[in-house]
Parts: structure tokens; C-alpha cells; sequence
């Protein structure tokens, strides 16, 4: 988020310092792993779809600017049974948005995607823009077009603290190595998001996954595009397992954590929780485990986003809590995070993520 931020402030002829912890595109917060999904028919609600339309336009517009191909069309199915809330959150966005989708009962999905293994009761909503992303190469085609237009880029320099100056312009903002001033800010942390925005009083849960990477047994062409959509099934309300090509990841999240204390190393139960659930339903992918790495998901209490100014300090814009579904939506965050910053509003509708909902909320 912070590169499109980076981007988007820098292609409005903005003087722009970005501030990362680490180095460009890396492996210790959310946005690594070679492939994210990209899907329209939104079963978390279908107020992100309006923002996941601009978003691929913006995906579209930025592989035209950068002679990049970071968005790959596969197709997409949601599974699961008829009632589950994905299959019914995903029709409930393509209705009411009008977006083409077709609805595979078991016997026609195992027909057109043999690799699949459905139960007699699953059904599949399939829509065929759904697709999958590239996120490294997106954070270094966001970086490397944001330098061009003149952003000056800092790595490896953490941000330990920032105030905003009372009289609601203006913000300092310190890192080991030096003290900016700006008239703008933008905070865009990922997991860390409890260290910087500790006043937005919004509970961060940190979550680690696992992200695993296997060989097929046999009928390696079963897992080609055409034949292997990305998927997300959900199993009985109980678990949701989804998979890009050959890697395959719970989405449900168990495990706590922060980003110091992480357990990094891949255990027995990481790979056994994916191994049962292609064992049932994608038997063919179950061979030899040829990568897994761990990432995190920072959920907030209702597992959608905190995009806005921030509520005391209207030189503050905020792009948080992200979930576990935010990377789809990237550029068009980094445009509103650059609305935000430069005029202190978006047309993009995101009322529906105003950290405001949480203030508000019944306790
Ligand atoms: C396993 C996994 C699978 C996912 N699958 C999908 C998917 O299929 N589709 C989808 O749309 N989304 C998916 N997501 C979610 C998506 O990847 C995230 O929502 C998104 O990448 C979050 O981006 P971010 O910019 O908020 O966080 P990050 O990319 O982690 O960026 C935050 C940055 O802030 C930096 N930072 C933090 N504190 C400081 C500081 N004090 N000073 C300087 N820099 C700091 C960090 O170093 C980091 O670079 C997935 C996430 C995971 C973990």
C-alpha cells in the first residue's frame, strides 16, 4: 500500500519521502509468496466491489506504464455448499453488481475442472476475470515508477515515532537515522500497524499463515491455467482453504503473533492442516512439498479494512488492518491514500471503511 502510495502522491507532481523498515519488496510482512488473488464477485461484502473495478482498471493502467505483466486471468471459483457465506457472499455481489458468473453444481465442475474433487453438495460460483497477482513485482513496478517521478526512497530506515502538529497541518516524523517535517502524512504499516497507530484504539490481530508450494503426483497439465482456476473453498463453515496453481494455504488463521515473535520455521501441522484438505478435494496436488514460508494477516475486529484520515489529525491518512484480502486492491488504495493526502477526500466510496464503524460499535 505504501508503494502505490509512493506512486500515485509522486505521479501528481508531490514531493514524496517513503520511510520503509525493511528493503523493497520483502519477505517479513504480508505482501510476499509470488502470487495473490485477484477476484471481482466480492464475498465479503459487495461494497469492495466498486473499489476492485478501479482497482483492476489501475492494474490495467499500471502494466501499460511499466511494460510489466503483473495480473494473470485464470478464472476463479468459489466452492463450497450452497449455503456457505462464500458461495452466497459471492452471489450476492455478482447480482447485485451484474458481474457475469456462472454457478457449477458438482458433476459440472468435476467435468470442466477435473482436477477438483468436489462433494456431491458443493457447488462452485465461477467467474472468469478472477486472476492472480504478482506482489513483489507489483511493490518494485509501484517503487521503480515512483523513483522515476522523482520519490525519494528510504530503506532500512524504520520510523520510531511521528506527531502530527496541532494545528492540523504539518507532521514530524523520526527514524534512527534522522527528523522529517512534512505537510502531509501517510501510514500505511501492515502488521506493525498497532506500533504506529496506537491511538485509533482499533485492536489489531496479527495472524500467522503458511503459504505451501507442492508437486503434483501425476497430470501436471491438470494444474495449467486453463484447466485450474484459483479457488477458495469453504469447508463446512469450519475452514477455508485456497490455492494459485500449485501453492495451497488455510486462509483460516489460527495462530496469534506480532511480527517480532513470529515463529518463522515451518512445522508438521502447518503442512498437514493443507495436506488433508487437498487430499479431499484436489487428491492429484498431494505429492512432495517443494516450499513453504510464513506471512501474516492483521485483522481488525469485523475483517474489513481501516482506510481514511486519520479521526484527530486531518494531515493523517490511514491504510490498515487489511485482513488477509487487501492485496487485490493495492493501487487503488494508493490513489485514495494520495485523494486523501492531497485534498483531504476520495470519490472512491470507502465509507464502509472509516475506522469510525469501531468507535461506534455497541460494546
Ligand atoms: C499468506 C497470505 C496470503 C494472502 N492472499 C491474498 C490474496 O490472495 N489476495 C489478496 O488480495 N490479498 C491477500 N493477502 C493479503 C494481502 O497480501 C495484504 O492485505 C497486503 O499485502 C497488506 O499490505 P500492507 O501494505 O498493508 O502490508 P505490508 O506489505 O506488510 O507493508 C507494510 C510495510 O510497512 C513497513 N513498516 C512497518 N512499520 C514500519 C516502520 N515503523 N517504519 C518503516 N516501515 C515500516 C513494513 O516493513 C512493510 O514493508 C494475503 C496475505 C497473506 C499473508
Amino acid at each position: 500500500m505504501g508503494s502505490a502510495a509512493a506512486y500515485h502522491l509522486s505521479s501528481r507532481g508531490k514531493r514524496v519521502l517513503g520511510l520503509e523498515r525493511f528493503g523493497p519488496a520483502h519477505n517479513n510482512g504480508s505482501s510476499h509468496g509470488h502470487s495473490r488473488i485477484i477476484r471481482q464477485a466480492y464475498h465479503e461484502h459487495p461494497n469492495y466491489v466498486p473499489l476492485v473495478q478501479r482497482a483492476y482498471h489501475l492494474w490495467h493502467q499500471l502494466q501499460h506504464d511499466s511494460g510489466e505483466t503483473l495480473l494473470h486471468t485464470t478464472g476463479g471459483l468459489m466452492l463450497g455448499h450452497p449455503t456457505s457465506s462464500i458461495v452466497k457472499g459471492t452471489l450476492l455481489s455478482a447480482t447485485r453488481h451484474q458481474l457475469p458468473h456462472q454457478l457449477l453444481n458438482a458433476t459440472e465442475l468435476r467435468r470442466r475442472f477435473p482436477a477438483f474433487h468436489p462433494r456431491p453438495d458443493d457447488v462452485a460460483v465461477y467467474e472468469s476475470t478472477a486472476g492472480y497477482l504478482l506482489p513483489e513485482a507489483a511493490i518494485h513496478t509501484h517503487l521503480q515508477l515512483a523513483v522515476r517521478q522523482g520519490a525519494d526512497l528510504h530503506f532500512h530506515e524504520p520510523v520510531t515515532e511521528w506527531c502530527a502538529h496541532p494545528s492540523g497541518d504539518g507532521v514530524t516524523v523520526k527514524t534512527g537515522a534522522a527528523t522529517y517535517h512534512a505537510q502531509r502524512l501517510v501510514i500505511a504499516p501492515g502488521a506493525w500497524a498497532s506500533s504506529l497507530l496506537t491511538d485509533l484504539e482499533i485492536p489489531f490481530d496479527v495472524r500467522r499463515l503458511v503459504m505451501c508450494w507442492f508437486q503434483p503426483i501425476s497430470h501436471p497439465e491438470l494444474f495449467q491455467p486453463a484447466q485450474f482456476p484459483i479457488y477458495i473453498w469453504d469447508v463446512d463453515g469450519q475452514s477455508i482453504f485456497y490455492g494459485i496453481g500449485v501453492k495451497a494455504a488455510m486462509h483460516s488463521a489460527p495462530i496469534r503473533c506480532t511480527p517480532l515473535n513470529i515463529n518463522r520455521k515451518i512445522t508438521d501441522a502447518d503442512i498437514s492442516q493443507v495436506r488433508s484438505h487437498l487430499q479431499t478435494f484436489i487428491p492429484q496436488l498431494n505429492g512432495p512439498l517443494v516450499r513453504a514460508v510464513t506471512c501474516m494477516y492483521t485483522l481488525t475486529p469485523d475483517e474489513h479494512f481501516v482506510v481514511g484520515l486519520h479521526p484527530h489529525h486531518p494531515q493523517v491518512a490511514v491504510a490498515a488492518g487489511f485482513s488477509g484480502h487487501g492485496f487485490k486492491f493495492t493501487p487503488v488504495v494508493g490513489e485514495i491514500l494520495a485523494d486523501l493526502a492531497i485534498d483531504g477526500r476520495t470519490s472512491q466510496p470507502i465509507g464502509f471503511l472509516s475506522h469510525d464503524r469501531f468507535a461506534n460499535a455497541p460494546s
